[in-house]
């Protein structure tokens, strides 16, 4: 309902001109839809559209969010063409951006339309919160993500990246680890990993964590950066010192602290 900035379309304009909703059989005129709005929910999910001149669009999924659900609505609600989401980027290893994953693969034709999952190869068995201020309580664990084999058995075509690489036709870069540099950034207080061993151990840093970025023509890096265990300001000084390009725009969800 507020006024937004140029180049933004409310999502009831968008409804009620491109999505058929229903007509009330008085009136004649068009009613609302709701169940057709999108959704929020505790996590991450972006569409990102990237192209080349005159080339083709390449569409890319930067996570899912954190359930079954919320994602399949707003990819229905968006009418958003899945079965040219040729790659999706899974940030990092914890359930509110992997969550959605399966259930996204699952409506789409995988043998017709193959589609990358993009990960990092160190998924842990699960990870759990032990909140301060001793940090040494395990109040809760995350839902498991999905295995390899999950992702496979789906229709995904599974790639383990630990480091940075192209994906897109070159549009899109995906970061590898990201060092810590500073020393206020010290990762998630209270976050645990359950290992090989049976023990949880203490893992504030959530290696796996990766960002991306694209190079905008005429403005400079567009950086996504999910949760941001790592901290963002390393992310936009890893970001800086691999590109020596200007940052145009930073999205965060929340700083992971
Ligand atoms: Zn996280
Ligand atoms: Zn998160």
């Amino acid at each position: 309902m507020t006024t937004l900035p140029p180049g933004f379309t409310h999502e009831l304009r968008t409804h009620l001109r491109s999505h058929n909703p229903p007509v009330d059989e008085t009136t004649g005129v068009p009613i609302l839809d709701f169940n057709k709005f999108c959704c929020g929910a505790h996590g991450f999910a972006a569409l990102i559209e990237t192209q080349v001149d005159g080339d083709a669009p390449q569409v890319t999924l930067f996570d899912t969010g954190p359930d079954v659900t919320s994602l399949v609505r707003n990819i229905d609600s968006m009418h958003v063409p899945v079965e040219k989401i040729e790659r999706v980027i899974i940030s990092h290893w914890h359930s509110d951006h992997t969550g959605g994953l399966l259930s996204f693969l699952d409506l789409r034709d995988s043998e017709a339309h193959a589609c990358v999952v993009d990960v990092h190869p160190s998924r842990p068995l699960l990870r759990g919160i032990a909140p301060g201020p001793q940090f040494n309580k395990i109040i809760c664990a995350l839902p498991r993500d999905p295995s390899f084999d999950d992702i496979v058995e789906h229709g995904g075509i599974l790639e383990q990246h630990a480091t940075g690489h192209t994906v897109a036709d070159d549009t899109v870069w995906v970061s590898g680890e990201v060092p810590r540099v500073t020393e206020f950034e010290t990762g998630i207080l209270g976050g645990m990993r359950w290992t090989e061993d049976g023990t949880w151990k203490l893992e504030p840093h959530i290696m796996d964590e990766r960002y991306a970025v694209i190079d905008v023509a005429g403005k400079g890096l567009v950086i996504l950066s999910a949760c941001s265990h790592s901290g963002i300001v390393n992310v936009v000084k890893d970001a800086v010192a691999t590109f020596q390009r200007p940052i145009y725009m930073v999205r965060i969800v929340f700083p992971g602290r």
